[in-house]
């Protein structure tokens, strides 16, 4: 029996026949490859696996997201369906607290019919399974055009930096695109084919040689999709995730195994890839698009939607233990020096009248 393929041989054997990936088409492979890609073959998740999400810190992150749900609901004239999706939902622990948040309000809840959207089988399974005893069965869904009519509330944790982007460099002979080529069997990051687009960015212009530029056109796909349900059918979407809310330069490629940074090409399909989510140009996207949007750190949005609160009613009657374990969760949720400051909290209404106060 000939030995079972690895991904890394498998992309080696692509780029000597067809020659060179764009970044984005290599984290494609290593992300959701079938058969041997991270999300649809690996357990990524908490303590054992190679990072640990927010909503894997604390029940209350799930908790404090069904609250915000529970206000859009309220904001739409509490219709008596709504269309729930999660983007992306992982082990299904956030939706899972979401929906028992949710039940505070039995109307609220009883309208809820849910959908998620997870490109990994293995995934899909293990979200069911969270979900059995949540009161609620899920549908599985390609996309939002799967999805019945009506307002809906779409929610996505560190799903936008999942989705795949590009590196362009600037040479001395123009703006080149940044690929993943092999070079004595391995593989090795080179320089493609030139491109014109980048030139007529802004943040191209005044930029040193082997200055980088990352862009994701799935991303915007996603929010341009996202945009236009909303502006048919009425609803909000929040999506959290790292990054950065001014427009920047720099290789933010990142590759995590067991919660340690590592080289992006290196144990192909075996390894977390993500980069830092570009928030300014998605909101410019959702802008173009007629819709509203509101970018807050994740500590304002938590100590908004009573984070503390929260906090003080959980360890009301607990032992010191559980205690000192619920302070520990806030502070590695909305510490400045954890993921406060670090993760963003993107807000998209389709409403135009929809914020209190807009900051974007
Ligand atoms: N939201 C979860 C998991 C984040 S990891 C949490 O916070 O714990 C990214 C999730 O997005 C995984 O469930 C992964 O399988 C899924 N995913 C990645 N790319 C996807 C795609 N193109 N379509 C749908 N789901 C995708």
């Amino acid at each position: 029996m000939s030995p079972k393929p690895d991904l890394k041989s498998i992309i080696i054997e692509q780029i000597l026949l067809d020659g060179p990936l764009s970044i984005a088409d290599y984290m494609r492979l290593c992300l959701t490859h079938p058969t041997l890609g991270y999300y649809t073959t690996r357990e990524p998740f908490g303590v054992s696996g190679d990072f640990i999400t927010a909503p894997e810190v604390s029940q209350m992150f799930g908790e404090l997201i069904g609250i915000w749900c529970l206000d859009q609901w309220q904001k739409l004239g509490e219709p008596n369906r709504i269309q729930l999706v999660e983007l992306g939902p992982g082990r299904g622990t956030l939706i899972n607290d979401l929906l028992r948040s949710a039940k505070v309000r039995p109307a609220f809840f009883d309208a809820i019919e849910l959908h998620l959207v997870e490109v990994s089988p293995r995934l899909q399974d293990i979200q069911a399974q969270t979900l059995e005893a949540s009161g609620k069965r899920p549908g599985f869904a390609r996309g939002f055009s799967d999805i019945g009519d009506g307002p809906m509330l779409i929610v996505g944790n560190e799903f936008l930096d999942a989705l795949p982007f590009q590196q362009f460099i600037k040479t001395p002979t123009g703006w080149l695109e940044r690929v993943v080529g092999t070079a004595d069997g391995e593989l090795r990051f080179q320089t493609g084919t030139a491109t014109a687009s980048i030139s007529d960015m802004a943040i191209a212009n005044n930029v040193p040689e082997g200055t980088i530029v990352e862009i994701s056109p799935a991303r915007t796909t996603m929010i341009e999709q996202i945009v236009e349900r909303l502006s048919k059918s009425g609803g909000s979407a929040i999506l959290i995730d790292y990054g950065c809310n001014r427009p920047g330069t720099g290789d933010t490629f990142q590759a995590l195994y067991k919660q340690k940074p590592a080289h992006p090409l290196e144990r192909s399909g075996e390894q977390d890839l993500t980069n830092h989510v570009d928030f300014c140009s998605l909101i410019e996207t959702a802008k173009k698009c007629g819709c509203k949007s509101r970018l807050k750190t994740q500590r304002e949005f938590l100590l908004e939607y009573g984070l503390l609160e929260r906090a003080g009613a959980l360890g009301a009657n607990a032992s010191p233990n559980t205690q000192n374990d619920i302070r520990a969760a806030v502070e590695r949720l909305a510490g400045p020096s954890e993921m406060g400051d670090l993760f963003k909290v993107l807000e998209i209404r389709s409403d135009r009248g929809a914020f209190d106060q807009e900051t974007v």
